[in-house]
């Protein structure tokens, strides 16, 4: 038989981003015996990645700030597709959560009369971004370790073991959540280096496992988001709202290939960078939308004017929302426009001095001599659109974090959740809805515990079961290759489920991927057990395929452009899909797909917003209901 270690606790933590670690602090706080489990090394998460900020309506900077504000900005920026109750606790339970981590040690940048400072940020009505410099998700995350080892000290002293409370296996992956009936009762997984097996039996499981984006060629992320979480969830009979949404960022590095999706800040384009086909067009002025046509200049001349003198002339066109621009670069690109490396150019070295773009963009300067060995002071860079975020997730309810679905004892935070930013996230609401459902999540989970008659119990044949799809792809021969599987799947996502999206390719996808299907149950990794990537991916590409069959299905069942979902067949956003959510579950093998409501805001909610505003939005009854509740 094969080993395999096991390990008894109160709550298990998967992820050890921002939403993990403050799950788990509070997890403790409650007295219960935690684990934090980590795909990567302790402390490298796409949290740490974060530079703009935490959004909390803490008024520092603009007193007319309140979390009602705050509340109407996220809705708008999800395109009213959000659920209102989860827009609303982030957008009332910010603040404290930001100054709570200040008596944790943080400390953010300050006003000049020592407050908290805050700072503009797209879609945000006041200055609301609580920061340090430009690497806030780093203090966050060593915020909340120091946190956890003080947690560990008091342990020490009163139990004499540091890890008697709270426990870090990092560079650990679970491959599998354990039930007892409806209710979780384990997670299995295995340590990247020995790969050895370990078995932690729990009651209640926090999923904060953060993104999907290596189902795509072209991401900012990093090796280990392969939406694992919205798999395990799936699995264990939970469900996933609004996989349709994703959100790409306008600007990657496109060459060379090894760091292809690496982001390219925005703050290049707000620098004076301007985006120019292979025809060394500047393509951004026949993209303006119309409802953007009265804020954007129209002519080279008024868009250059504008960095200097911006009261009396509009914005380049370069400096539109996110999704307008990706899509403008993927219209070029597909056009025959692009670059050989099938970007368009992002030009700073003709509109700067070298000793400005050093100056302003210095962390760009070297990241291209670095990794592209490209002089950006000289020549223009490639870049293009990046998978970055994903809005979907798993379905929880607002207050408890837990998960819809037949399970029970299964809580979810962070980005693997959905239904908080709606269609479109905004910037830097992801730091503050780490820390709100972070929190929310280790207090509900702590309170399941306390709630259960008796311990669940994982059956001794679903652990075989676990090591048994675990050895799989080792003891099988001749099969397919992880990473050409790998290759496959994101070439079906990023050519048919990408940022523009039309019937006849999602079909065509859909198909693909049963086929992938077939394949990655026919995968084989060669070697052993001792640390083996391509044994690793073998085990990340179900996860991967599961969560890319739920996309490219509720993107072709969604009918209409939202946020980070557009349809060149459906260019309109339509108020009667506003009214619904799609849900993904699986049905055996086969992920299935259900159209639910969205919930209806509480009144005092939905009056917080004028009616112009919603008529954008809302079916004819719906602004009937509206105009009954404000007289
Ligand atoms: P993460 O921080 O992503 O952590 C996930 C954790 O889960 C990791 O520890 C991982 O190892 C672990 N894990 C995953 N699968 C498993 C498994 N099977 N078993 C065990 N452990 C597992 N947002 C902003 O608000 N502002 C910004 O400026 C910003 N900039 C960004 C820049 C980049 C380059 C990127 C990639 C993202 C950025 N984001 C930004 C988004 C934001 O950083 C993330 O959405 C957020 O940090 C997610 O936090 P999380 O706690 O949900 O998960």
């Amino acid at each position: 038989t094969t080993r395999i270690e096991r390990h008894h606790y109160d709550v298990v933590v998967i992820g050890a981003g921002g939403a993990g670690l403050r799950a788990a602090i509070e997890a403790r706080l409650a007295g219960k015996r935690t684990a934090i489990i980590s795909k990567s090394l302790f402390g490298k998460a796409h949290t740490v990645m974060a530079e703009g900020g935490a959004a909390a309506a803490m008024g520092n900077v603009n007193s007319r700030d309140n979390w009602k504000v705050h509340f109407g900005d996220t809705m708008r920026g999800g395109k009213f597709l959000n659920n209102f109750r989860m827009a609303e606790l982030h957008a009332k339970e910010a603040p404290e959560r930001i100054w709570e981590l200040e008596t944790y040690g943080a400390l953010f940048d300050r006003t000049k009369d020592g407050k908290i400072s805050q700072r503009n940020f797209g879609g945000h009505e006041y200055p609301r971004l609580a920061h340090v410099g430009d690497r806030t998700g780093l203090e966050l995350i060593r915020t909340l370790q120091q946190k956890i080892v003080s947690l560990q000290q008091e342990d020490k002293r009163k139990h004499g073991d540091y890890e008697a409370k709270i426990k870090v296996f990092s560079e650990t992956t679970i491959t599998e959540l354990l039930l007892d009936g409806d209710r979780v009762a384990g997670a299995f997984g295995y340590v990247r280096e020995s790969g050895e097996f370990l078995l932690f039996e729990t009651p209640a499981v926090v999923l904060a496992t953060g993104g999907v984006g290596k189902s795509y060629k072209v991401t900012s992320n990093s090796w280990e988001y392969t939406g694992d979480g919205h798999a395990l969830a799936l699995r264990a009979g939970a469900t996933l709202i609004n996989m349709e949404f994703l959100q790409f960022h306008p600007t990657g590095m496109v060459w060379p290939p090894s760091v292809k999706g690496i982001l390219v800040t925005e703050s290049v384009r707000g620098d004076g960078g301007v985006l120019k086909n292979s025809d060394g067009k500047r393509f951004m002025f026949d993209y303006v939308p119309d409802v953007f046509r009265h804020q954007y200049a129209d002519t080279e001349e008024e868009a250059d004017r504008w960095y200097t003198d911006p009261d009396n002339n509009r914005r380049p066109p370069e400096l539109l929302p996110r999704d307008e621009v990706a899509r403008a670069i993927n219209s070029e690109v597909k056009a025959g426009r692009g670059t050989p490396a099938g970007g368009v150019f992002l030009d700073i070295a003709s509109r700067l001095t070298p000793a400005e773009i050093q100056r302003k963009l210095p962390s760009m300067y070297h990241q291209f001599k670095e990794l592209a060995d490209v002089d950006i002071t000289k020549v223009p860079m490639e870049v293009g659109p990046t998978c970055h975020y994903v809005m979907g997730g798993v379905e929880v309810d607002p207050d408890t974090t837990a998960a819809h679905g037949r399970v029970e004892g299964l809580f979810a935070a962070g980005e693997v959740s959905g239904g908080m930013h709606g269609s479109n996230r905004l910037g830097g609401n992801s730091l503050s809805d780490l820390l709100v459902f972070g929190k929310r999540a280790g207090e509900h989970a702590a309170a399941y515990t306390d709630s259960l008659p008796k311990r669940p119990k994982p059956a001794a044949a679903d652990v075989e079961a676990a090591v048994s799809a675990a050895l799989a792809p080792l003891s099988r021969e001749n099969g397919e290759n992880p990473y050409t599987l790998q290759q496959d799947l994101q070439a079906v996502m990023g050519d048919l489920v990408g940022i523009i999206r039309r019937e006849a390719e999602l079909t065509d996808a859909l198909k693909r991927l049963q086929e992938l299907k077939r394949r990655v149950a026919n995968v084989s990794a060669v070697g052993g057990r001792k640390y083996n990537p391509g044994w690793h991916l073998a085990l990340d590409l179900r996860n991967m395929l599961v969560v890319s069959e739920c996309t490219a299905m509720a993107a072709l069942e969604r009918e209409e452009s939202r946020g980070g979902h557009t349809r060149e067949d459906f260019p309109k956003m339509s108020p009667e899909w506003r009214q619904v959510n799609l849900v993904c579950a699986l049905d055996g093998d086969d992920v299935v797909l259900e159209r639910k409501p969205v919930p209806k805001m509480r009144s005092e909610l939905i009056t917080l917003f004028k009616r112009t505003e919603l008529s954008k939005y809302l079916t004819d009854d719906e602004l009937a209901e509206f105009d009954a509740l404000s007289g």
